[in-house]
């Protein structure tokens, strides 16, 4: 008996003593000071600065597939290895493979003139120039109620406005129209569908996007117009006169294409197995240079990961960035690393995404487990140096290569951008470095750090959270 009580005390002690081995989460000062600490820092670092300068510079447009998306794959492979990553590797993603050629619009009744316009991402091709009298339609809704056999040989147009906000919500209710509109007009019986490009700018060049990958049937070639030209096109059809257009739209689908999820990943200092997941996507659409789309979510993720591993002592769970292939065209990286990663989602202490540009961060929002409300608190008084505000009302969304992830049950955090200037340039040729603020992309820098490293010190269980779709 007494044997007996002895080698239990003696197997409590070594607990202990691996237990004081084992790095503990930092007492709250320590965790403000360090994450103070990483706020100065972030505030005078433009690590991310040149890292978005040089891939939108040295690399600029990178459709998924093409070849410029093959050079950004082994920029991120080399940058991540230069910032000192202690891991590094690349996860094959295939997706159909859409090309652009050439495109052209053009008035040719009540005026000739030509039209600023750009080719939806997933249109066929036109197959030549076609003709057609434009049907106005104020939205989709109003598409789909058109008459029976009305569209036959026209050109549908809809002409609905994204309103500007600083979440970002007036896309989405901008955004069906692209999505869902090559369908319906196909449906109706329309030869092409013409939309208000999807962006807040007056003047600016038009905006692609992909229309929706998910929807059975064949689209009709689409493309947007120009805000400018849409307004031109809505005033003529507003004076009665019949207007009619050409159209010359070369892309289309043309076989498989692939790329590469480029993953860095810096270990903690406990034995834990876990680690924190930030990520960006690496592709961009091929009109800009994609600084702000993803270029800026891209070099914001590496520099922040990077700061925090720079720290005395690093943080008791590993950080994992997932730079994601070929998001713009149908979430095809995110897919392929929730399916090659499924098995270790229970791995994944928290996962969160930058992808909404380069504007200054404003507030939180999180999914994480209902008892890990203290923690989040934690993280809110982090935050808030840096004018951020715990918006406890919605729950995080986790960004779209996320989203697999979300489902399985791993938390996620929102830190929200303010995009009020970000649809002026999203997915148009106006998306280059011009558009991305030196000091706002520092704060960023900042709250992705002090993030990381909340989540990465934390013994708290973030998660699991209800599958959710
Ligand atoms: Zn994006």
């Amino acid at each position: 008996m007494v044997r007996y009580c002895l080698k239990s005390s003696f197997a409590l002690v070594v607990a202990s003593v691996l237990a004081a081995c084992e790095p503990g989460p930092p007492q709250h000062g320590e965790l403000t000071h360090t994450a103070a600490r990483l706020q100065r820092e972030a505030l005078r670092d433009d690590r991310a600065w040149e890292l978005v300068e040089s891939l939108a510079t040295e690399i600029g447009p990178r459709m998924a597939g093409s070849e410029g998306d093959r050079r950004a794959v082994e920029w991120a492979r080399q940058r991540f290895l230069a910032l000192q990553f202690d891991r590094v590797w690349l996860e094959h993603v295939s997706f159909p493979l859409w090309r652009r050629q050439s495109e052209s619009a053009a008035l040719v009744s009540p005026v000739n003139q030509p039209l600023a316009v750009t080719a939806l991402g997933g249109s066929p091709g036109t197959g030549g120039p076609i003709r057609g009298e434009v049907v106005h339609f104020p939205d989709l809704a109003a598409l789909e109620a058109a008459a029976p056999d009305s569209l036959e040989g026209k050109i549908a147009f809809i002409s609905q406005r994204m309103q500007r906000t600083r979440d970002g919500l007036g896309y989405m209710a901008a955004v069906d129209k692209r999505s869902h509109g090559p369908f319906v007009a196909a449906e109706q019986g329309a030869l092409a569908l013409l939309i208000r490009s999807v962006g807040t700018d007056a003047e600016g060049p038009p905006h692609t996007g992909q229309m929706s990958t998910q929807r059975a049937g064949e689209p009709v070639p689409a493309a947007a117009l120009s805000n400018a030209d849409a307004d031109r096109v809505e005033e003529m059809l507003a004076g009665g006169l019949p207007v009619v257009i050409t159209l010359d739209l070369d892309c289309g689908f043309d076989g498989m294409g692939e790329s590469r999820n480029v993953i860095g990943e810096f270990d903690g200092s406990g034995d834990t197995g876990g680690f924190v997941v930030v990520g960006a996507h690496l592709d961009s659409w091929d009109l800009g240079t994609g600084a702000v789309d993803d270029g800026s979510g891209v070099a914001i993720t590496m520099a922040a990961a990077r700061l925090v591993a720079e720290l005395p002592e690093r943080p008791r769970h590993g950080i994992r960035v997932v730079l994601f292939a070929n998001e713009e065209q149908g979430v095809y990286g995110g897919k392929a690393y929730a399916a090659a990663h499924r098995s270790e989602w229970g791995r994944h202490v928290l996962a969160a995404e930058s992808d909404l540009g380069a504007g200054r961060i404003w507030s939180f929002r999180t999914r994480t487990a209902a008892d890990a409300q203290p923690a989040v608190q934690q993280l809110a008084d982090l935050l808030a140096p840096l004018d951020i505000a715990w918006d406890a009302e919605r729950p995080a969304f986790g960004g779209a290569d996320l989203s697999q992830m979300r489902r399985l049950g791993v938390p996620v955090v929102d830190l929200q951008q303010d995009a009020s200037r970000y649809f002026d340039v999203h997915h148009s040729a106006s998306d280059t470095l011009a558009a991305v603020d030196p000091a706002d992309l520092r704060q960023n820098v900042a709250a992705w750090a002090t993030l990381i490293y909340w989540a990465a010190s934390s013994d708290v269980a973030l998660g699991p959270i209800a599958p959710t779709h």
